[in-house]
């Protein structure tokens, strides 16, 4: 044992990657140990969409914001490119408009627009369909490509701050100052264990004592569409979806409606978010299913309900599918999960599916309660 670290961070993924930089931050030295070669998980398998618009009010959307701010800081240091900004969300029902207007009465519509369907029509034709009833245009979004952005940003963060990375090491125990891996122990003083939906290898009680399940997504990537998106594109499904909006009285008559005329859809868990890469081609999900180990086969069905609301909402035919995979979160009662199960030790975990979107805010959070806070979160 050479040396001996401030902090040890197990788990590379976007949470882990987002403590690491709060510690850094401090001045603290830092090693980031991960099982695998290089970042495989959720943090690479999603749309890299940094949600800000329907987040849930309050915490949620407060952390969404900073984490939005904190990626623009990253992005410019770092060389990660922004590849599209805001959030266009087109609607066809009359209730789906009435969650928007009572959306854009609160705080969380500060800055955004609701679009007539001949104004939408006139600003992007592409992704405005012939049943457009109006649409949401937000400016507080942003999106990444996380499959370069995510090994990007462990790199500036070995770059600009010195911190060490140990790959293809498994994480058995951590009690400070011993960490204890598959490849011997690393001496730190203190530890944030960031799992992703990895409950079964180090704190499994606490873990299973949080009612989390593992959620599984399918998503697929699509040749170019021959136009491009004004931002990325959600539509009447996400309403019933995103706190932000499914959260206001409003919602219940869309979610009947949806009930009734999406009913496949909504018991997938299936909404639309489409988003696009430099070359043109999008990334396009997703579904919901939960299981304590969910299977790894993708639904043609599944896929199928995906591309429908695709030509539902913009009125263009689905390009070609490129590639098709799935992923996997930590879903549970609540939006997050902060345990300390040692004094010098936190457990830190995303469970709303947002950790691109929420992460580095949250990485803040664990890491000033790690340092200043002395009793139990
Ligand atoms: C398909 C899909 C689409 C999504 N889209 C979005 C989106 O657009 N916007 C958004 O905000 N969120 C999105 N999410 C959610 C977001 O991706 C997750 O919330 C986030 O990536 C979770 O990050 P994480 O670091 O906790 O987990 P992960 O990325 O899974 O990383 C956990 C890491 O921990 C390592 N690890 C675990 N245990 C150990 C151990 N004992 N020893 C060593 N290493 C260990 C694993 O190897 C893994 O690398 C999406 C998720 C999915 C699956």
């Amino acid at each position: 044992m050479d040396k001996r670290y401030d902090i040890a961070v197990v788990g590379a993924g976007i949470v882990g990657l987002a403590c690491a930089l709060a510690a850094a931050r401090r001045g603290l030295s830092v090693v980031v140990i991960d099982r695998d070669a290089q970042a495989n998980g959720a943090s690479i398998r999603n749309f890299g969409f940094v949600t800000v618009t329907g987040q849930p009010r309050g915490l949620v959307w407060r952390r969404a914001h900073r984490s939005r701010a904190v990626w623009d800081e990253v992005a410019a240091e770092a060389g990660i490119s922004v590849l599209q900004r805001g959030l266009w969300l087109p609607v066809r029902r009359p209730e789906a408009v009435a969650v928007l207007d009572a959306f854009m009465a609160t705080e969380m519509g500060e800055g955004c627009r609701l679009l007539t369907a001949d104004e939408a029509r006139v600003r992007a034709p592409e992704a405005t369909g012939p049943e457009t009833a109006a649409t949401l245009w937000s400016p507080h979004d942003l999106r990444v490509d996380s499959r370069t952005a995510i090994p990007r940003l462990a790199a500036w963060l070995a770059d600009r701050y010195g911190v060490v990375f140990l790959r293809q090491t498994a994480v058995h125990a951590v009690e400070p100052p011993r960490i204890v891996t598959a490849r011997g122990v690393i001496e730190a003083g203190a530890a944030v264990v960031c799992p992703g939906d990895d409950f079964a290898s180090l704190f499994p009680d606490r873990l299973s004592s949080a009612g989390l399940v593992r959620c599984k997504l399918q998503m697929m990537r699509l040749a170019s569409p021959g136009f491009t998106l004004p931002a990325p594109v959600m539509s009447d499904l996400g309403l019933v979806r995103y706190g932000g909006y499914a959260d206001l009285p409003e919602a219940t008559a869309l979610r009947a409606r949806l009930q009734a005329e999406q009913g496949d859809a909504l018991a997938n868990g299936v909404h639309l978010i489409a988003v696009q890469d430099a070359d043109g081609a999008l990334v396009v999900g997703d579904s919901h299913h939960d299981a304590a180990t969910p299977d790894p086969f993708a639904g043609e069905a599944v896929d199928r309900l995906i591309l429908d609301e695709w030509r539902a909402a913009t009125g263009r035919p689905a390009p070609p599918v490129l590639q098709r995979w799935t992923g996997t979160y930590a879903r549970g009662p609540h939006a997050s999960l902060i345990e300390a199960p040692h004094p010098r030790v936190r457990l830190a975990l995303v469970t709303a599916g947002n950790g691109a979107s929420t992460g580095f805010a949250f990485g803040e959070e664990v890491i000033a309660n790690l340092f200043e806070e002395t009793s139990e979160p």
